[in-house]
């Protein structure tokens, strides 16, 4: 095979790479959009995947866009940035809508997805690695399957003040001379640094994830950062001396505020602290959170279930419209912080409970509970089987499943629906740039 070959792009992968055909080959290639024809390099074979480079654009698409950022190709982060915005929307409505015909063997009108009027600086967590190279401190993002450090001053997803907060942080370290963290010699302090803002309430957190349990001058650092950020509440440090990718680690105290920080989504109060999982993209979760609820057409005397409640957002949300609130997690923590975050808001209606979600709806169903909505939230691995069994017995009149896998998204459809009509799918550009597409389908019990 040649090294080189002319080709078109002909469609898309699930991750936004072009499936390019040419010569008899096809090859799968980054930062090209279909219909355009470049000179590739084939760079790597594998047995089931050949990927090249593009060498030379010999027709350019008029959905190309000069990335705003300057290190995209390098980071990787956002495999969709060389594409205009409505080009990204649509590519994700179509990936929904093909993983439903050919996973699920669904044929239905997907919803155009819902993006952002502004799609930048949309996340409120950052975390990121500080590593220390020739006694020089650098943080930045991982280039994509290594460990190699891809340095920023500005990235265009997140918050401007996470982009300060992380340049004075690296600017105290070595002015108090605090050490970043040496991956190959394990010697350091600082390896990570976390920032979650609440957009609402314009309150910020800092986390610092150590090595080590002490470091000097740790006091001077929480000083001055206090000092250049009035929005920091609160500052954590989180101890993590193992060999391992998990950013945080088991123990952590607080070094200055109460540990945590609280937000808002749709007028609903939630404490957020480092462990929490919390959407990232705040008004983005407002419209899908909306639009699940619109979906699932709530009535007073209605009994719902929040399945995979995380600290409770959906449930609680919903639970001023109807009856009942019955949410479940497998993490403790996060149960813990759904019930703090009924009482805060006063909401006497909801009852959050620790445990499997499938076990759970198992047991709902062998009670012969009569359940009125199921919302379903699962992670990326989707539904199990006894899950599904539990909610084709329980009946429930709606279904709300969001997703952010569609694939499984599609194969769980495919047994949902001997039950239930899919009457709609809305998919919502929760993380602008990067190929990820969050979706919310509405089933209703035929
Ligand atoms: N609905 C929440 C969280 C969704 S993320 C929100 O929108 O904020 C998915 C959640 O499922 C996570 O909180 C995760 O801890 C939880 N989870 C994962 N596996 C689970 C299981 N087997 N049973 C119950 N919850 C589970």
């Amino acid at each position: 095979m040649n090294k080189f070959i002319i080709g078109e792009c002909v469609d898309y992968t699930f991750d936004g790479k072009g499936i390019v055909k040419g010569e008899g080959v096809t090859v799968f290639v980054p930062n090209i959009i279909r219909g355009e024809k470049a000179k590739i390099e084939i760079i790597h074979r594998s047995n089931n995947q050949t990927l090249g480079i593009i060498k030379e654009l010999i027709t350019t698409s008029p959905k190309r866009v000069r990335p705003k950022c300057k290190i995209a190709s390098e980071c990787g982060g956002c495999a969709l940035q060389h594409m205009a915005y409505d080009a990204q929307l649509e590519f994700k409505r179509e990936h929904v809508k093909e993983c439903l015909a050919k996973i699920g063997h669904i044929n239905i009108d997907v919803n155009p997805t819902l993006g952002m009027k502004e799609p930048y600086n949309y996340r409120n967590k950052t975390q990121i690695p500080f590593t220390c190279k020739k006694g020089k401190i650098r943080y930045g993002f991982y280039k994509q399957d290594t460990h190699d450090v891809v340095s920023f001053d500005k990235c265009l997803i997140q918050t401007e003040l996470a982009d300060e907060i992380l340049k004075v942080t690296k600017d105290l370290m070595q002015k108090f001379k605090i050490e970043a963290y040496d991956e190959d010699k394990r010697k350091g302090v600082i390896r990570h640094v976390l920032v979650r803002v609440g957009v609402h309430t314009n309150e910020a957190m800092i986390v610092l994830v150590t090595n080590t349990e002490t470091f000097p001058n740790r006091k001077l650092l929480v000083k001055e950062l206090l000092k250049a950020f009035p929005s920091v509440k609160t500052i954590v440090q989180n101890i993590n001396h193992r060999d391992t990718n998990v950013i945080l680690g088991e123990k952590e105290f607080t070094l200055f505020g109460k540990g945590y920080i609280e937000d808002y989504i749709l007028g609903v109060k939630f404490k957020i602290s480092s462990k929490s999982f919390y959407q990232v993209n705040p008004s983005q979760t407002e419209v899908l959170y909306s639009k699940a609820i619109e979906m699932a057409k709530l009535d007073k005397d209605d009994l719902i279930i929040d399945t995979y409640c995380g600290i409770g957002t959906i449930g609680l949300i919903a639970s001023k419209h109807v009856n009942r609130v019955l949410g479940v997690e497998i993490v403790k923590e996060a149960i813990v912080d759904a019930k703090n975050n009924a009482n805060i808001n006063d909401i006497k209606n909801a009852t959050f409970v620790c445990d499997d979600a499938a076990r759970f709806m198992v047991d709902l169903a062998m009670a012969n509970e009569k359940i009125d909505v199921i919302f379903l939230d699962p992670p990326r691995k989707g539904l199990d089987n006894s899950l599904i069994e539990s909610v084709l017995k329980l009946r429930p009149r709606k279904v709300v499943y969001i997703s952010c896998n569609p694939s499984t998204l599609a194969r769980d459809l495919a047994y949902l629906k001997e039950l239930y009509n899919i009457t709609e799918v809305q998919p919502v550009d929760m993380f602008p740039h990067t190929y990820h597409v969050e979706t919310v389908a509405c089933l209703e019990l035929k």
